[in-house]
C-alpha cells in the first residue's frame, strides 16, 4: 500500500504518528509525509526564511530514516486559509502519492492550521478519482481510508483503534530527534505552559506509554478512522 500522512507543520506526523509510519514502512509499505506549512514561525532567533530552510531540512532527514518522501507543500505557518489553490494543491498530493492510506489531525484539535488541514483532507478524500478535477498528477480509482492522530495532549481523544509500536518507538524518538530547533525553541519559549522543559519529548513518550497501556503492549499509537460515507472499505484492517 501507499501511506500519506498530512500534517500541518514539520514534527506533527513525526510526533503522532511516527511509530505507525516506521512499521508500515519495515512491512514494505512505500511512506510519504506531508506538511502543509513550511513551520516558518517555529523559532524566536531565525528568520522566517531561516527557519523554514532549516525544517525542511530536519524534515527530510527524518523521514529518510525510515525510507519516506518527505514533501512540503510551502504555506506560511500561522498563515495557512482555505482556497481553490489549497483544495487543488492537496488533491495533486494524494495523487502523486497515490495514497491508500491517510493520516491527518484531528477535526478538532488545538491550532487552526491543524483544524484546516485536517478538513481540507476529508474534503478531497472524494475528490480524487474525479476526471474533470484536474491537477498535474492524474486520478486514480480508489478513494483512500482516513485516520486521524492525537489531538496536541490528547485534549478529547479517544482512540477506536490501536497500533502496537513497541518495535518501532526508538526509531520514532529517532526521527523526531532530527527536530533539534523545536526541541530548543519550546524548551526555550514555553516556560509559561509550567511543567517540563523538554516538554515536547517528554509528551510523545508519555502518550506513547499510555496507549500502549490501554492497548496491553509497551508502546502504541491511537487513531480514530473518519466513518463518512466513502472512505475506504470499512471491513479491511489497513492498520500494521
Ligand atoms: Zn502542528
Amino acid at each position: 500500500m501507499n501511506i500519506l500522512a498530512i500534517g500541518a507543520h514539520p514534527d506533527d506526523v513525526e510526533s503522532r504518528c511516527g511509530g505507525t509510519l516506521a512499521k508500515y514502512a519495515k512491512q514494505g509499505h512505500k511512506v510519504f509525509i506531508a506538511c502543509a506549512t513550511n513551520g516558518n514561525c517555529g523559532s524566536a532567533v531565525l528568520s522566517k526564511e531561516e527557519i523554514a530552510a532549516v525544517r525542511y531540512e530536519e524534515s527530510k532527514k527524518s523521514a529518510a530514516i525510515i525510507g519516506a518522501e518527505f514533501i512540503n507543500l510551502g504555506y506560511d505557518d500561522e498563515m495557512f486559509f482555505e482556497d481553490k489553490e489549497a483544495r487543488l494543491k492537496f488533491i495533486d498530493l494524494v495523487r502523486y502519492c497515490k495514497a491508500d492510506v491517510i493520516f491527518t489531525h484531528n477535526p478538532h484539535d488545538y491550532n487552526p492550521d491543524h483544524e484546516l488541514t485536517s478538513k481540507i483532507v476529508n474534503d478531497i478524500a472524494i475528490m480524487i478519482p474525479v476526471k474533470h478535477i484536474e491537477t498535474e498528477n492524474p486520478p486514480y480509482e480508489n478513494i483512500p481510508s482516513i485516520w486521524y492522530w492525537e489531538t496536541v495532549c490528547s485534549m478529547g481523544f479517544v482512540p477506536t483503534d490501536y497500533v502496537d509500536i513497541t518495535d518501532t518507538f526508538e526509531t520514532k524518538m529517532k526521527m523526531l530527534e532530527c527536530m533539534q530547533s523545536q526541541r530548543t525553541w519550546m524548551s526555550a519559549n514555553f516556560k509559561h505552559l509550567g511543567g517540563d522543559d523538554d516538554k515536547f519529548f517528554k509528551n510523545v513518550r508519555i502518550t506513547s506509554e499510555f496507549r500502549g497501556m490501554q492497548a496491553g503492549c509497551a508502546y502504541a499509537e491511537g487513531f480514530v478512522r473518519a466513518l463518512d460515507g466513502y472512505r475506504g472499505k470499512l471491513t479491511e484492517r489497513v492498520l500494521p
